[in-house]
């Protein structure tokens, strides 16, 4: 349960999915604490499920940084 969202992460530009509740999220892929007030949220799902599929279509559009 929770709300999960999709964040870009101000470093590597990367799209990281972090729990809603959460106040800061290590990239995984750059190891950079975001801070998830401040960064660039794309998308929110309802649950973790539904926000992994959102992250997949976002990852399969070209052009998409
Ligand atoms: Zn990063």
């Amino acid at each position: 349960m929770g709300t999960k969202l999709i964040v870009k992460c101000p470093k590597c530009a990367n799209l990281l999915l972090a729990d809603a509740l959460q106040k800061t999220r290590t990239c995984p892929y750059c190891d950079a604490h975001v801070n998830l007030q401040k960064a660039q949220k794309i998308a929110s799902g309802a649950s973790a499920h539904e926000a992994s599929e959102i992250l997949k279509q976002l990852k399969k559009q070209k052009g998409f940084t």
